[in-house]
């Protein structure tokens, strides 16, 4: 349960910016680590933050002088997140898939393997998958005791079907 807890923890941290803690302190900063792949459970996307089926891998934590954290996050068809402002900001790897990026106000773009997605503090915005297309994408953060995501509203249905 305890595990379960760290890795919900570690993995929200990629996608929200929450502080990681204490969550592998296995490093030492003296040798090198190596996460296997696989060797970290997956959780689901809360529903409090996206809007269907969200998958996301935890990679790697904050640790030992290295500010960044990175997860994977898969998103099935139509899935997308809720609008929402980072404090630091985030990189987006897009990896598999064609996805999309949204700033406020602005004309959606599309994203696709190999595209990096530069997202500034302050920044409103959402990210997600093609209606007709699965896609992921490494998402890096940088988490910290006092600051997190700020989570707003969902993309609705009627918002993002005149987005296409
Ligand atoms: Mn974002």
């Amino acid at each position: 349960m305890k595990t379960a807890m760290a890795c919900m923890v570690l993995a929200l941290t990629a996608v929200t910016g929450f502080s990681v803690g204490q969550a592998f302190a296995a490093g030492t900063g003296r040798a090198q680590t190596i996460i296997r792949n696989g060797g970290q459970p997956a959780i689901r996307g809360p529903a409090r933050f996206f809007t269907g089926s969200v998958r996301i891998d935890p990679l790697y934590p904050a640790g030992n002088g290295m500010r960044s954290s990175g997860g994977s996050v898969t998103f099935e068809p139509g899935a997308r997140s809720n609008w929402h402002i980072h404090p630091v900001g985030q990189v987006l790897i897009i990896t598999s898939g064609v996805g999309r990026t949204h700033e406020w106000g602005k004309t959606i773009r599309e994203l696709r393997p190999g595209d990096v997605v530069i997202c500034p503090a302050g920044v409103k915005h959402w990210h997600g998958a093609k209606a007709d297309s699965w896609f992921s994408h490494i998402a890096v953060g940088v988490p910290g005791e006092d600051i997190s995501n700020e989570w707003l509203e969902p993309v609705t249905d009627e918002e993002y079907a005149k987005l296409k």
